[in-house]
């Protein structure tokens, strides 16, 4: 059942506390150096003698820009000396090789997403060879049902190069906007032109891209609610079957680029509250659903499809279907999922290259999972996807009894059920409305990590 969504100003400003996106679980900040190729290695083995192998899903990372937006928060490289990302190129496609000789090549690709950096920063012939190289090291679906996506740069791709990327099998797109007020763009470096940007969308679809996805944030300097809600106007009047409008969190001592962001130009917490409400009111009226922590899509797209069924995950890209697949993380400082481990590969160019160049997996982190890392991601992937925990199905799957082996978080809950962001039943809990706009706080009651070290904040704040 697709579920409601309501703003409440009050409840938001109330929880409005750092937390992670639950994007993994345990998250990134967990990772161990001491997790290493060796143990990377006994996960993917372990993998492929499942009784049943799972599906892959691979996540490509391309991490050169040609110009830096200050609000970006990315790894990437900026430069206009493309041999270094040739350079990069021909490193990756050793990667996949030695990443490609750890899985069995019956295990079928379901699922591919090149992500960056804007990978469109490499031309077609480079984008080719890699899905050639990918193709002969791993078994890519011919399915229709595979979901093969990539982020554009529309200010790097012209009419051809969509068409080239669709004969190269992908059948997914994502573009980049974030906001068209031209005061907006100067202030972020990122000029384009709406209508151009605007008219890819029913270029793609002609080209028989099956999803068009569009990421706007809001936040931005010399951001107002008028010019904002200029900006969903236009764009959605273009109808992308998914929009991600994500919230700008400016931390410029994280992120170097931010700095060149004039912080008094930044919108203030009560703006960026409303900005938020647009948002939902705005894409929801025009018939978008709320899929959850800052994204929305038609009611037939497959997300929303995968949410009603049971399907829907949370990983590195945010929302994602194929919740069934083991996921293979290539270049610097991708992430990956197998079995039950996540693995990191290292995060400067640098040192990711001189490790592949000698011929070795690039990981640098990682963690497996406890079998209690494992119940609480199940119930926190529960609550950030579907909203609702129902207590039998853990219990059955992890052999607890649920109300004794959560007291203290269940404890815990009582105060947000007071508060409204969810309804508690003997046997399930389920998020209000107003409470699906705090999945995250919901969720970190779960959190055991977070419950053991309150030191400073890592992460982002909902508003
Ligand atoms: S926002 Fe995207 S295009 Fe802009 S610098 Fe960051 S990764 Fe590059």
């Amino acid at each position: 059942m697709e579920q409601l969504v309501k703003f409440n100003t009050e409840l938001i400003k109330r929880y409005d506390v750092a937390g992670p996106r639950y994007t993994s679980y345990p998250t990134a900040v967990q990772f161990m150096e001491g997790f290493d190729a060796e143990a990377y290695v006994r996960y993917t083995t372990g993998s492929n003698n499942e009784l049943i192998p799972k599906p892959l899903s691979l996540y490509v990372h391309l991490p050169f820009c040609h110009s830096l937006c200050y609000y970006c928060g990315c790894m990437k490289k900026v430069t206009r000396h493309e041999h270094q990302g040739a350079q990069y190129l021909e490193l990756l496609l050793r990667e996949v090789e030695m990443q490609g000789q750890l899985f069995d090549h019956d295990r079928e690709v379901v699922q591919l997403h090149f992500g960056g950096g804007t990978p469109t920063y490499h031309d077609d012939q480079q984008l080719q060879t890699l899905v050639a190289q990918l193709g002969r090291h791993f078994s890519l679906s011919e399915d229709d049902s595979r979901e093969f996506s990539i982020e554009v740069d529309p200010r790097t791709i012209s009419q051809d190069r969509l068409a080239h990327l669709a004969e190269m099998g992908f059948n997914r797109i994502s573009l980049g906007v974030q906001d068209i007020d031209p005061a907006v763009q100067k202030a972020v470096n990122r000029i384009q032109d709406p209508e151009a940007t605007l008219e890819m969308v029913e270029q793609s679809r002609q080209l028989g891209f099956n999803s068009v996805s569009i990421d706007l944030i809001y936040g931005l300097p010399l951001q107002t609610v008028d010019s904002f809600s200029r900006t969903i106007d236009t764009v959605v009047a273009a109808r992308p079957d998914r929009l991600a409008v994500y919230n700008y969190a400016h931390l410029p001592h994280i992120f170097r680029a931010q700095r060149m962001i004039d912080a008094k130009d930044i919108p203030s917490p009560e703006t960026k509250l409303k900005l938020m409400e647009l948002t939902i009111d705005k894409l929801t009226d025009l018939g978008y659903v709320y899929i959850g922590m800052d994204h929305f899509a038609l009611p037939e797209d497959e997300l929303t499809i995968a949410q009603r069924e049971g399907g829907l995950q949370r990983n590195f890209q945010g929302y994602s279907t194929r919740r069934e697949c083991d996921l293979v993380g290539l270049g610097v400082s991708a992430i990956g999922k197998v079995g039950d481990c996540y693995a990191q590969n290292l995060k400067d160019i640098p040192s990711w290259q001189s490790v592949v160049a000698d011929g070795k997996l690039p990981i640098w982190r990682g963690i497996s999972l406890t079998t209690e890392d494992r119940l609480r991601r199940s119930v926190i992937e529960s609550i950030m996807c579907h909203g609702e925990v129902e207590f039998e199905r853990f219990e059955a799957n992890f052999a607890i009894d649920f109300h004794d082996h959560f007291a203290f978080e269940l404890s815990q809950l009582k105060q947000l059920e007071a508060d409204g962001l969810i309804e508690m039943g003997n046997d399930a809990f389920t998020a209000t409305a107003e409470g699906r706009l705090l999945l995250r706080a919901i969720a970190m009651v779960f959190d055991e990590y977070l419950q053991a070290s309150q030191s400073e904040p890592k992460f982002s704040r909902v508003i």
